[in-house]
């Protein structure tokens, strides 16, 4: 690769705008995390911010840029325990070292705490559900997590590449519900807040970002992804960006400005309820969680 533009070193990653040495790149890239902050006004001084911490690539840089940024506000790192076993033991380790390493304090919080069962026990006669499974009680776990500490927000490691293909998935699924639910949005006050700092952020770059700043080390992949359809998308999408730069960006303005035309939909102007069982935040009788816990015990 050429050098840098900005100062000649050897440059480690191409932008739009040149090639970057890793000190450069790092800027640019914690510059592109501060901007998607202030864009979906993300942060207040003084919030209290629960970041999901699973100890992978994105939230480990999410931990890490959320430091560097010195924001004004006070980060607890949470990692939740699904109980898969050969994967999660691993990364748990990662994450008690990172955060340590950055000076955040850390919690972790198992599906056995919430529910009883491991996401593996759970899933004895179904695995391939796992991924819906998996992600309703994770927001459970995080909301509980997060409101055990006051938190103003939760802060997830999604980058935009999660963004582009939770678009594409819910188009070829036809949920038009989760289509048509604000990016970046909160589904209503009962809720904790949601953002998405690395929102702007492509996976690559994201990656990049980690090893220039030695924050990765080679953790087992879960083994139920091979049942997800994120991964044939992500697949496809990461061949049409390669081959079309600019394909990420552009699904995730098109669905940004879709949404802004569209009056708001139905299920963000409920008001929501509590869950009869659990006392989450629901517009229908039992949440999510309790709905898929009914199902699978
Ligand atoms: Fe959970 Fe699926 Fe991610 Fe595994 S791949 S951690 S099951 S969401």
């Amino acid at each position: 690769m050429a050098d840098c533009y900005l100062c000649g070193k050897r440059a480690v990653f191409r932008t739009e705008d040149g090639p970057l040495c890793a000190e450069h790149f790092s800027k640019w890239y914690e510059n592109g995390v501060a901007n998607a902050i202030s864009r979906y006004s993300m942060v207040n001084p003084g919030d209290r911010i629960c970041v999901g911490f699973s100890g992978g690539k994105d939230s480990t840089v999410l931990l890490a840029a959320l430091c560097r940024l010195n924001l004004d506000c006070e980060l607890v790192a949470v990692t939740v325990d699904e109980g898969i076993g050969g994967y999660r033991d691993d990364t748990i380790l990662a994450a008690k070292d990172t955060a340590l390493r950055l000076g955040v304090e850390h919690r972790i919080v198992s599906f056995k705490d919430i529910c009883g069962k491991t996401l593996d026990e759970l899933l004895a006669n179904s695995p391939q559900a796992a991924c819906s499974v998996c992600g309703t009680l994770r927001r459970r776990a995080l909301n509980a997590a997060a409101r055990e500490i006051d938190a103003d927000s939760i802060a997830t490691g999604h980058c935009l590449d999660d963004e582009s293909q939770s678009v594409v998935m819910n188009y070829l699924r036809g949920d038009v519900t989760r289509a048509t639910a604000s990016f970046n949005s909160n589904s209503g006050d009962l809720f904790i807040r949601r953002i998405k700092p690395l929102c702007r952020s492509t996976e690559r770059a994201t990656v990049a970002y980690g090893l220039c700043n030695n924050l990765l080390v080679p953790l087992p992949e879960c083994p139920y992804t091979r049942y997800a359809l994120r991964k044939d998308v992500r697949t496809w999408l990461g061949k049409l960006e390669y081959e079309k730069p600019g394909t990420l960006i552009r699904i995730a303005d098109g669905q940004e400005e879709l949404l802004s035309k569209m009056p708001k939909a139905e299920g963000e102007k409920k008001i929501l309820g509590r869950c009869e069982k659990c006392g989450e935040p629901t517009s229908n009788k039992l949440c999510a969680a309790c709905q898929q816990l009914e199902r699978l015990m």
